[in-house]
């Protein structure tokens, strides 16, 4: 069976980091496979269809995901730094013209994506919301979230979910 993926990061490379869950708790894998990746690309919305994927690049994938999450968690190893520049200076395509002016279809290759995301995740870190990464308040959930919101005091992941079981539990332990 397939796992789903979630999407409460609010960017790409900050979802990318939830495709192991439950790290805290009990860590299960999302992308165990290389297809994994490639719908998780496409689901992502980074690709109109799913990527090939070998074997050795959904392990370099994982090896950018984990830097990503330690820096986005403020756990960061010495070389994570070097593992997301890496991918960041690759060369990406460029969107390309047709003689009809408009726009040709491509399509980004595995490789390509991690360097998309590696240039998202610092963009995050060195933006406006670098300091608003956050780790969701609930205790069975890992799940990282930028915080986007005015006043900067979101505690959850998604209001759906972790958030409404806060509430329940706060009505509970009113009686
Ligand atoms: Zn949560």
């Amino acid at each position: 069976m397939q796992t789903s993926f979630t999407w409460v990061g609010g960017r790409p490379s900050v979802d990318f980091t939830a495709t192991l869950g439950k790290r805290q708790q009990a860590p299960f894998e999302r992308i165990p496979e290389p297809a994994d990746l490639g719908r998780w690309f496409q689901e992502a919305g980074l690709a109109q269809v799913a990527p090939q994927v070998s074997r050795a690049v959904r392990g370099l994938a994982v090896e950018l995901r984990e830097a990503l999450y330690r820096l986005f968690s403020g756990t960061a190893l010495p070389a994570d730094v070097g593992v997301v520049n890496r991918w960041s200076s690759r060369r990406l395509p460029g969107p390309r013209l047709t003689a009809e002016r408009s726009l040709e279809g491509t399509s980004p290759t595995a490789t390509d994506l991690l360097g998309v995301l590696a240039r998202d995740g610092i963009d995050l870190l060195t933006g406006p919301l670098g300091g608003r990464i956050r780790t969701c308040a609930a205790d069975d959930c890992s799940l990282l979230f930028v915080d986007a919101s005015r006043a900067g005091r979101r505690r959850w992941c998604s209001m759906n979910t972790c958030g409404a079981r806060a509430k329940m539990a706060t009505y509970r332990s009113a009686d």
